[in-house]
């Protein structure tokens, strides 16, 4: 069985767990929109996201 790339819709962080791995939220989606990745929380993009941690995040969650 194919794990499905999910996103947080609580933070927007991607995840193929069951559970958000940075805020542990089970409210995912499968429907998202643009792949963002953050390498520093200090960059424009991350402040624009409010997200406090690198990693893979999407842009919208449906
Ligand atoms: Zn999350």
């Amino acid at each position: 069985m194919a794990r499905r790339t999910q996103v947080c819709r609580n933070c927007r962080r991607f995840t193929t767990e069951q559970a958000c791995p940075v805020c542990k939220s089970t409210n995912l989606s499968t429907s998202w929109k643009g792949l963002v990745v953050i390498v520093s929380i200090e960059s424009e993009v991350a402040k624009m996201l409010k997200v406090n941690e690198p990693g893979r995040y999407a842009l919208y969650v449906g």
